[in-house]
């Protein structure tokens, strides 16, 4: 059994156990059942615009290379510019070098799932770049050093009057109420914001034909964010592409309906250059750092590919059961839950991820809840064959896997005790120590139905 299992046990048995992560799951669990009960029948036609919406996503997957390149020219005629990052350590060291050749030594960040794919936290301070979260839990989680549970619903994982007390201790406040405190806060981070030179962002859609980007959010605190500085850094995964304008509205409803029951994001940026001669505000220099990390190895994969229609709206990791028990620290990276299974095998090493494949129960809550159709389960179980073909198993797992199935085609070995002893000695590790494994009937299906009926 290799190592990285071993560690993905114990990190779940720790999240089983973790009594604040089971109820933060709860919390989670019962959010997204008013979400989605709610989310079809906002729709009339729901099902068909989730079809038009996974197809338009379809196509600028299967073709990105023709609808980057339209990107890139009207993203950079308009003055913005891009940075290629083959890998997380490309995409932080080009943060870092661009931030210190304009003389930046603090800037303002907001919550996303690239920053933390890239682990730009750790490499800001590391290259000594002071940075100020302003998402409120990222804020939060910031002062405590947590990191944070999802960064699709941060915000539930906040316990708001235990906050409250630990800001009110770090900034020297007077006693006051939790309501007076998230005040305190706002202001503090709009002060920031107008004083800091610079911004990081992530981004929800790159939208070709007109060379934009798209970031939603329901804070204010982005728009805030992007509203002040001289120089915007936008971070995005090269998957986020749409081929155009006029689909961004059904990704948009889809997005809202499915995180927070609204008909759409409270805010929406569509950005298409930096500042232009005779406009009054925006930042003066827009970067767009374009990642890969190792989406092209997802790519590769007709089936597994289709993972890349996700818009993050966390519908499927809510639902999921075993990340309501295990939580996300088991995934051993940023993608969790769900969509984590189908791609963290590619984005991490094959051999130390595919097991997170296995870790499913196949059932299927995950597809029937996800806005873009998307077959979760099927390429699931794709990544399984995948890891058959690599040969994930080792030797010891394939030997005991061919004995057993020599014993189950003879049923004079399947009546003796050794199926049973082989069983449990085989899989005692992978089952836990928490469950006792089920015994084989010592009988046929034939000689138990007779008896049963007394057929003779
Ligand atoms: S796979 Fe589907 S349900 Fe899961 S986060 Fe992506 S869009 Fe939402």
């Amino acid at each position: 059994m290799s190592t990285a299992l071993d560690t993905y046990l114990i990190a779940a048995q720790k999240g089983i156990n973790n009594k604040n992560h089971r109820t933060y799951s709860e919390g989670i669990f019962e959010y997204y059942q008013t979400v989605l009960k709610n989310a079809d029948s906002n729709f009339k036609y729901s099902n068909l615009l989730k079809k038009r919406a996974s197809f338009s996503k379809y196509k600028a997957i299967n073709d990105l290379e023709k609808y980057l390149v339209d990107f890139e020219s009207l993203f950079t005629r308009r003055g913005g510019r891009i940075i290629w990052a083959a890998d997380h350590e490309e995409a932080t060291k080009e943060i870092i070098k661009l931030l210190r050749d304009k003389g930046i030594q603090k800037t303002t960040k907001s919550n996303s799932k690239t920053a933390n794919e890239i682990q730009l936290n750790k490499a800001l301070e590391n290259g000594n770049i002071d940075y100020l979260e302003t998402e409120f839990n990222a804020f939060f989680n910031q002062l405590q050093k947590n990191k944070p549970e999802s960064a699709s619903v941060p915000i539930l994982n906040t316990d708001f009057a235990h906050a409250s007390q630990n800001i009110q201790k770090n900034f020297s406040l007077d006693e006051r109420n939790t309501k007076q405190t998230i005040d305190y806060v706002k202001k503090y981070l709009i002060n920031q914001c107008t004083q800091i030179r610079a911004c990081i962002t992530g981004v929800n859609f790159l939208v070709s034909d007109i060379g934009g980007l798209v970031i939603c959010e329901n804070q204010g605190n982005i728009s805030m964010t992007t509203s002040f500085p001289e120089i915007h850094i936008a971070l995005c995964g090269v998957e986020k592409m749409i081929p155009s304008l006029v689909d961004l509205e059904k990704f948009l409803h889809l997005l809202a309906t499915h995180t927070s029951n609204d008909m759409l994001p409270w805010n929406t940026q569509i950005i298409t250059g930096p500042r232009q001669e005779g406009e009054i505000d925006g930042p003066k220099e827009l970067y767009l750092v374009l990642i890969d990390n190792k989406r092209t190895e997802v790519m590769k994969h007709v089936q597994q590919r289709e993972i890349f229609n996700c818009i993050h709206c966390g519908s499927c990791t809510s639902v999921c059961p075993v990340y309501k028990l295990i939580g996300g620290e088991p995934y051993g990276g940023v993608y969790v839950g769900p969509v984590g299974s189908v791609v963290n095998p590619f984005m991490m090493d094959f051999h130390y991820a595919a097991h997170q494949s296995y870790a499913c129960t196949l059932c299927k809550r995950c597809t029937e809840v996800c806005p873009m159709n998307i077959p979760i389960h099927e390429l699931i179980l794709q990544n399984r064959k995948e890891a058959v073909r690599r040969e994930f198993y080792v030797t010891l797992d394939r030997l005991r896997i061919k004995q057993l199935r020599k014993m189950m085609i003879k049923r004079a070995a399947m009546d003796s005790w050794l199926p049973n002893y082989m069983l449990k000695m085989s899989y005692k590790k992978l089952f836990g120590s928490q469950k006792i494994f089920p015994d084989l009937s010592q009988h046929s299906f034939n000689v138990r139905y007779r008896e049963k009926y007394d057929i003779k």
